[in-house]
């Protein structure tokens, strides 16, 4: 089945969203007990067919995607949100005419976007990263 199957009829939601500056945190995310390094393997690998299958029924799903849609660099997409890999999120971005955004984040911030909405304590997210406490807040501020 085409990976992008999901999204039929659900174009404009999904448009919607990557202009929604609304965070929405009640959204469960089904990978909140799964280590999301996961999700960004080497480049041109493909994660687990178990860790995709978890997106599949995912609540969150279309909106994981948006978040990846809204703020990752066109020309470097990396890792994998709503199960779809960059070369899907590409064909996305062409069939929704996306603009290519000035205000893309590096792949570390959509990461630590994805913990605090999964509901990780910022220090936790800082260690996991590597990173300060500080440049954590300033990733989850960047998409209020
Ligand atoms: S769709 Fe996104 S939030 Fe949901 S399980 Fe997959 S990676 Fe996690």
């Amino acid at each position: 089945m085409d990976s992008l199957h999901f999204l039929v009829g659900r174009e404009q939601e999904l448009r919607d969203l990557i202009q929604s500056s609304q965070r929405r945190d009640s959204v469960r995310a089904a990978c909140r007990d799964v280590d999301v390094s996961l999700y960004h393997p080497e480049d041109g690998e493909r994660p687990a067919e178990g860790l995709l299958a978890v997106c599949v029924g995912c609540r969150g799903r279309l909106e994981c995607l948006a978040l990846a849609l809204r703020a990752e660099d066109p020309e470097a997409r990396h890792g994998w949100y709503g199960g779809l890999g960059p070369a899907d999120r590409d064909r996305i971005a062409a069939m929704l005419r996306l603009a290519k955004t000035a205000t893309s984040l590096p792949d570390r911030a959509l990461m630590a976007i994805r913990l605090g909405r999964d509901g990780w304590r910022i220090n936790d997210v800082a260690q996991v990263l590597g990173c300060s406490r500080r440049t954590v807040q300033r990733y989850l501020r960047s998409v209020r």
